[in-house]
């Protein structure tokens, strides 16, 4: 069975989406818990972050990077990755939370 985000990747259901590569969806938080709330999510579809190879983080993190200087805010955001405790969605997922407003935040769907 897909995970819900895979579900997303395969437009099987909506999302804002706000920056995609072959690697990576980065989607609007349907209940943002900041005024920028987005998730970067691995296409390879891995249970939490301890189960995920190492090339995968290295993406994300990378994709932290390219996603705060997309919006203007390098000086001030916030990771969370929820490993089992606290995690909802059993599909890897980055929670990219920021207190800023940003012009730079707009969706390609
Ligand atoms: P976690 O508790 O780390 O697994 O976080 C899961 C996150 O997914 C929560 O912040 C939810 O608000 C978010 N979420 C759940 N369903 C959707 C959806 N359909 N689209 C966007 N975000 C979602």
């Amino acid at each position: 069975m897909p995970s819900l985000f895979t579900r997303i990747i395969n437009r099987e259901l909506p999302a804002k989406i706000f920056y995609e590569t072959d690697d990576v969806i980065v989607i609007a938080d349907i209940n943002p818990k900041e005024k920028i709330h987005l998730l970067l999510i691995p296409k390879k579809e891995s249970t939490n972050f301890y189960q995920t190879d190492s090339e995968t983080l290295i993406m994300l993190n990378k994709t932290v990077k390219t996603v705060a200087e997309k919006l203007g805010v390098e000086d001030s955001f916030r990771i969370v990755i929820n490993n089992g405790f606290g995690q909802e969605v059993d599909h890897l997922h980055y929670h990219f939370l920021s207190p800023k407003n940003s012009d730079k935040l707009c969706w390609l769907e």
